[in-house]
C-alpha cells in the first residue's frame, strides 16, 4: 500500500478536505485511537501531549455532529487530564468504532455515557427499542442563547420524543450563521434546520471552508436580524435545496409570512410556541421527502388478497410457486416480486401512460427534487427518453445541432422524427483515441452559418451530452446564454444520462441542465440582464460580423428569450434505480404548447406494459437522494479524488498506469482557470471555484480514465483481465485506457481493492520484464509504442451526400438522414465493397462518392463513424482499417461497406 495511512495524515488538497468529512472524521478518530493505545502501554508524556492537541483539533469538527457530543468529549478529556490511560483507551475505542461503523444511527446504547451507564444519553421512549428500522437524522439549531444553555435546549428537543415517532433525530447546536453553514456543508446527516431569530452572523473562529464556498452561496453577513435570517435560509437552500428550514421568531411573524422570501421556510413559529409542534413539523418535513407515493401503494397492493383475470400469469406468483419446473425462480426472487406484479391499473396502481394518481404524485415529487417543472418516468432507459424528446419537439425538416459523438438514440431519434442533424464535432483527444465535448465556438459557428444561409428559423434544437462518457462537463449556462443570443427560442436537450447525481453536489449542480436553467431563469428577470443586452447591442452595432460574434461572450435579450430546457437522465446509472429506470426533466416556458405532442411521443415509445418495479425504484431513488444524496455524492467524489491520488502517486503503479487529470482530458483553451489536477495540493479554493464556475469544460472527478497503454494493455484486454482475474467490472474502454467510475455505492474498501490489484499487475509486469530476455523487453516496448504513440487520427464527420442536402454543395452541414436511412431499405439501391478492395481507392480518387447506407458504430469508441447518407472519406477508411476492435455495429467484414448506389434519375445532385 501507499504511505497514506490514517496515522501520517496525508496532505490533502482543499477540495478533498471539504468532501472528505465523514471519512476524514473517521481517520482523525483512528489516529486518536492509535495514540491512545500507545499511551496506555507507554504512558509517555509526549504522547499525552499529542493526544491533547489531537482532541483540540477534533473539537473544531466534532461540534457540528451530534455524536459523540459535548458530554462524551468532556468525559474523554477528563480521562486525559486525570492521567487515566486505560479509561481513555476504552472510551476512545468506543467512540471511534461507533463513528466508523455509524452505530449511533441505529443503536441507542451507543449514546451511553460509559459502559455501565444504564441511562442512555438520548433517553429514548421505551417503545422505541428497535432503532434499526427507525431512520435517523440530525437537526441543526441556530440559536442566540449563551453556550451554557445549549444542553438545556438539547434536553428539551429530546424530551418531546414519542414512542410513535417514525423517525428519530439528535440535535446539533450552533450559535451563528457562519457556523450554521459550516455545519450544513460538513454534516450530511443534517435533515432539518431550526433558526431561532436573534443569532449572530459571524463565527468567532476563522473558517477557511466557508470562505471558500462564499462565491457559490453569495452569503454576506450584513443587515438586520430579519435580513440575516432570510440570507441564511437562502444560503442553506443553495447548498442543499431539499433542506427543511423552520423559523422561530418572537416578533410579528404574520408580516414575515407574507413576504416572498418566506418560501424558504417550511413553517414559522412564535418562539414561545409548543416545542411539540416544532417536533411534529420536523418529522412531517422528513416524512414528506420519505414518502414514495407509487412504491408505498405498490407495497399495500402486494399485501391484498387479489384474484387476477388479466394477462400476466406471473402476477401473484401462482404459476411459479406451484410449478414443478420453475419454482427456483420463485425462491430466488422471493414472493414479493410476484405479489407486486400486475398488468392492471386498478387497485390504485395508476397508469404510467395517463397518470392521475400516485404515479402523477411521484413524478411531481421527482420534478421538485431535481429542480424541474415537470418530470416523466421512463421504463425503457434514456435511449427511449431521448427518442421521446426528439420526436415530441421536432418535425420533419427541422434542423437540430447535434454532437456527432452522442449516444445512438439521438441519431435514431432524428431518423424517426425526420429531423435533419447538423453534426458538430467535439474536440479530439487523439492520444487516448477519444473525444471530448463540442466547443461553444463550434456550436455558434453552426448557428451563424445556418443564419447566413437563411435557415436559422428551421433550427429548433441544440442537443448535447452532459457529461460525456469520459467526464467532460459543459458550462451549460454559458452555452445556453450564447446560443439564445443568436436564436432566443432554441430548445436545449441535455443528455445527462450519467450526470443525474450532480444535482446533489452544490458544486456540480450549477453545471447540470436544470441547475443552469434555474439560475438563468432567475438572472433573466434582473435589470442587470437587460442592461447587459443593451450594452452588447450598442457595442456590437447593427450588423456585427461572424468573427466578432464568435469572439464575444454573448448575452441573450431577456425580453425575447423563451427558455426551453430538457434533461434526460438514466437514474439507474448514478442512483438506486433498477436498470432502464430513466427520467425526463422539463423546464420549458412553452411546455403547454407542446404538451399534447409530448404525450404523443410518450405513446409512441413507451411500452403499454411498463415495469412496475422500475417505476417503484425511480420513486425510491428520488427518496434516497432527497434524504441522503448530499452525503452519498460527496462520498463518491471523495473516493474518486482518493483513487486519482493513490494511483498517480504510487511509485510502482504509476510506472504503468495513470488516471488522467483535467489537464490531460481538457485542452488548455477550454480550461481558462488553469486548473490542472484536483489533487494538486497547491491549488487555492479560488482557483478551484473559478474553474467550476467559468471553465468551458470541467472534468467530472468520478469518471476516471485509467490509461493502461504503458502497461502494454489495450483497453479491452485490460478490462478482461480485471474482470476475469480480479472480479472488477467496468464498462468502457478506449484503445489504451479503461474508464473507472465511482458512484454512490462505493466505499473506501473499494479504493484499497483497486490499489491492491494494480500493485499486483504492476509487480507482475516488472517481474516478467526482469525475468525475460531482451527480446521480450523489445516486444513489450513495441506494444506500448503501438498503443501509446501510434494512434489513428479520429475522423470527423464529413458531409451528407448532395442528394440528401437541400442544395448541392450547400455551405451548411445538415442532411436528410431519414431519407438516406429508408433508401437503404431498397436492396437494389445498395452495394457492398470490402474494406480491402482496390475499388475503394479508385472510388475515393475519381468517384462516384462512397455514400454510407447505414450507421457504423465501433465499440470502442462507440460513436457512429458513418451515418446513413454520409460521404465516406479517406480518413474514415484509414480509421476503419486500423480499428482492431471486435464489435462494430452495422459493419459486416465479409461483405464490406454497405453503400447507397447512385440511381440515375432518382438522385438529385
Ligand atoms: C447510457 C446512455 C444513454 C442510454 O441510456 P439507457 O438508460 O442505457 O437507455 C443515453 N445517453 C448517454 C450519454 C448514455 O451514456
Amino acid at each position: 500500500m501507499t504511505s497514506s495511512t490514517p496515522c501520517d495524515q496525508p496532505v490533502r488538497s482543499l477540495i478533498s478536505t471539504t468532501l472528505a468529512t465523514p471519512a476524514l472524521r473517521a481517520d482523525r478518530w483512528l489516529l486518536v485511537l492509535d495514540l491512545a493505545r500507545k499511551w496506555s502501554t507507554t504512558n509517555a508524556a509526549d504522547i499525552k501531549k499529542s493526544l491533547s492537541s489531537s482532541l483540540e483539533k477534533l473539537d473544531e469538527v466534532e461540534r457540528f455532529f451530534a455524536y459523540p457530543g459535548a458530554q462524551l468529549l468532556e468525559r474523554l478529556k477528563s480521562c486525559l487530564s486525570d492521567d487515566d490511560n486505560k479509561a481513555f483507551l476504552r472510551l476512545a475505542q468506543r467512540i471511534s468504532t461507533t463513528i466508523v461503523s455509524r452505530k449511533y444511527h441505529r443503536d441507542a446504547s451507543a449514546w451511553n455515557m460509559d459502559d455501565h451507564d444504564d441511562e442512555p444519553l438520548n433517553r429514548l421512549p421505551q417503545a422505541i427499542t428497535h432503532l434499526k428500522s427507525t431512520p435517523y437524522f440530525e437537526v441543526l439549531s441556530v440559536v442566540p442563547h449563551a453556550r451554557s444553555r445549549w444542553p438545556l435546549i438539547q434536553e428539551e428537543a429530546r424530551g418531546v420524543r414519542r414512542a410513535e415517532d417514525d423517525f428519530i433525530y439528535q440535535p446539533v447546536i450552533v450559535g451563528n450563521a457562519q457556523d450554521a453553514l459550516t455545519g450544513i456543508l460538513l454534516n450530511p446527516d443534517i435533515g432539518a434546520v431550526v433558526l431561532y431569530e436573534g443569532f449572530t452572523a459571524q463565527s468567532l473562529t476563522e473558517n477557511p471552508l466557508l470562505a471558500a464556498f462564499q462565491s457559490v452561496i453569495d452569503f454576506s453577513t450584513i443587515g438586520d436580524d430579519e435580513t440575516l435570517v432570510l440570507q441564511l435560509a437562502q444560503a442553506i437552500k443553495k447548498i442543499r435545496p431539499e433542506m427543511d428550514i423552520y423559523l422561530l421568531s418572537d416578533r410579528n411573524i404574520e408580516t414575515l409570512a407574507g413576504k416572498p422570501e418566506s418560501r424558504f421556510f417550511n413553517r414559522i413559529f412564535y418562539q414561545m410556541e409548543e416545542p411539540l409542534e416544532l417536533h411534529l413539523s420536523i418529522l412531517e418535513g422528513i416524512r414528506n421527502r420519505y414518502k414514495t407515493p407509487f412504491f408505498d401503494n405498490l407495497k399495500r397492493y402486494a399485501q391484498r388478497p387479489i384474484a387476477t383475470f388479466h394477462a400476466l400469469p406471473i402476477a401473484r406468483g401462482k404459476s411459479v410457486f406451484t410449478s414443478n419446473w420453475i419454482s427456483d425462480m420463485g425462491e430466488f426472487y422471493g414472493p414479493n416480486l410476484f405479489l407486486a406484479e400486475s398488468s392492471a391499473t386498478t387497485g390504485g396502481l395508476d397508469s404510467l401512460l395517463e397518470p392521475t394518481g400516485n404515479i402523477k404524485d411521484a413524478q411531481a415529487m421527482a420534478a421538485q427534487a431535481f429542480g424541474a417543472d415537470h418530470a416523466f418516468f421512463v421504463t425503457n432507459g434514456t435511449s427511449t427518453s431521448n427518442k421521446m424528446v426528439l420526436q415530441a419537439l421536432l418535425a420533419p425538416g427541422d434542423i437540430v445541432i447535434l454532437d456527432r459523438n452522442c449516444h445512438k438514440s439521438h441519431h435514431y431519434g432524428c431518423v424517426l422524427a425526420g429531423a435533419q442533424p447538423y453534426y458538430v464535432e467535439a474536440f479530439p483527444l487523439v492520444e487516448y483515441s477519444m473525444y471530448g465535448g463540442v466547443p461553444l465556438r463550434t456550436i455558434k459557428q453552426a448557428l451563424l452559418a445556418l443564419k447566413a444561409h437563411g435557415d436559422l428559423a428551421r433550427v429548433k434544437m441544440v442537443d448535447l451530452t452532459n457529461c460525456t462518457f469520459d467526464g467532460h462537463v459543459y458550462d451549460t449556462r454559458r452555452v445556453m446564454e450564447e446560443c439564445l443570443a443568436i436564436k432566443p427560442d432554441l430548445i436545449f436537450l441535455w443528455d445527462e444520462a450519467w450526470f443525474g447525481f450532480a444535482h446533489w453536489s452544490p458544486l456540480l449542480r450549477q453545471r447540470t441542465a436544470m441547475g443552469a436553467a434555474a439560475a438563468l431563469t432567475e438572472s433573466l428577470t434582473r435589470p442587470e440582464a437587460q442592461q447587459a443586452w443593451d450594452k452588447q447591442a450598442s457595442t456590437l452595432g447593427n450588423a456585427p460580423d461572424d468573427e466578432t460574434l464568435l469572439n464575444t461572450r454573448l448575452v441573450p435579450d431577456p425580453r425575447a428569450v423563451r427558455l426551453r430546457v430538457y434533461q434526460t437522465n438514466s437514474v439507474h446509472k448514478s442512483m438506486s434505480a433498477l436498470r432502464q429506470g430513466s427520467i425526463v426533466l422539463v423546464k420549458d416556458v412553452d411546455f403547454e404548447h407542446v404538451e399534447s405532442q409530448f404525450h404523443e411521443a410518450v405513446f409512441t415509445h413507451a411500452s403499454t406494459s411498463p415495469n412496475l418495479q422500475i417505476i417503484a425504484s425511480l420513486d425510491v431513488a428520488r427518496r434516497q437522494m432527497q434524504l441522503e444524496g448530499y452525503g452519498l455524492v460527496s462520498n463518491a467524489l471523495q473516493i474518486a479524488l482518493e483513487i486519482r491520488k493513490q494511483v498517480n502517486s504510487h511509485k510502482l503503479i504509476s510506472k504503468y498506469f495513470r488516471v488522467l487529470n483535467s489537464a490531460e482530458m481538457i485542452p488548455g483553451a477550454f480550461r481558462q482557470s488553469g486548473l490542472t489536477d484536483y489533487n494538486d495540493p497547491s491549488i487555492s479554493w479560488d482557483k478551484a471555484l473559478q474553474s467550476i464556475k467559468t471553465d468551458e469544460f470541467l472534468l467530472d472527478p468520478t469518471r476516471m480514465t485509467l490509461s493502461c497503454g504503458a502497461a502494454g494493455f489495450d483497453g479491452t484486454t485490460f478490462k478482461n483481465v480485471l474482470a476475469d482475474k480480479f472480479n472488477i467490472q467496468l464498462n468502457k474502454t478506449s484503445r489504451n485506457s479503461v474508464l473507472l467510475q465511482s458512484n454512490i455505492n462505493n466505499t473506501r474498501s473499494d479504493i484499497a481493492l483497486l490499489i491492491r490489484v494494480l500493485v499486483d499487475i504492476a509487480t507482475d509486469i516488472d517481474k516478467k520484464i526482469a525475468d525475460n530476455d531482451e527480446g521480450y523487453q523489445k516486444t513489450f516496448e513495441n506494444r506500448v509504442h503501438a498503443l501509446v504513440d501510434d494512434l489513428p487520427e479520429l475522423p470527423n464527420f464529413s458531409h451528407f451526400d448532395d442528394r440528401y442536402r437541400d442544395q448541392p454543395k450547400a455551405p451548411t452541414l445538415h442532411g436528410d438522414i431519414r431519407r438516406a436511412f429508408y433508401d437503404a431499405y431498397n436492396e437494389a439501391e445498395c452495394e457492398y465493397i470490402p474494406l480491402d478492395s482496390p475499388e475503394i481507392a479508385k472510388r475515393l480518387q475519381s468517384g462516384p462518392a462512397l455514400v454510407s447506407a447505414n450507421f457504423v458504430i465501433p465499440y470502442p469508441p462507440g460513436f457512429p463513424i458513418m451515418v446513413p447518407g454520409q460521404v465516406i472519406t479517406q480518413g474514415i477508411v484509414d480509421f476503419m482499417r486500423k480499428l482492431d476492435v471486435k464489435e462494430i455495429h452495422g459493419f459486416n467484414k465479409a461483405l464490406g461497406l454497405k453503400l447507397l448506389k447512385r440511381v440515375p434519375g432518382k438522385n438529385k445532385g
